[in-house]
């Protein structure tokens, strides 16, 4: 069976989702009943969030203005293309 040792190895898989069908469920079982790695989840996903809403907005700008640059290079890549069709 599992024990708090094999599942606070998991635990950051877990809370990241990578973990496969069967040992998600294995964690999360073993939270069901054991406070103390279900607090340890806990914290890790509040810290994966803060992470992540981190990365997010460090990415965002840098992410917007390559998404921008890209958008309006295919609208002009089609309108070039477009007039051809048209006839
Ligand atoms: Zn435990």
């Amino acid at each position: 069976m599992s024990n708090c040792e094999t599942i606070r190895d998991d635990l950051k898989a877990y809370v990241d989702g990578q973990l496969s069908l069967l040992r998600k469920s294995e964690v999360a079982l073993h939270l069901a009943r054991c406070a103390g790695c279900r607090r340890e989840a806990e914290a890790m996903r509040r810290i994966g969030d803060q992470l992540r809403a981190l990365d997010l907005e460090a990415l965002d700008s840098e992410l917007r203005a390559r998404i921008l640059e890209r958008t309006a290079r295919e609208a002009e890549e089609e309108t070039e293309v477009l007039p051809g069709r048209r006839g």
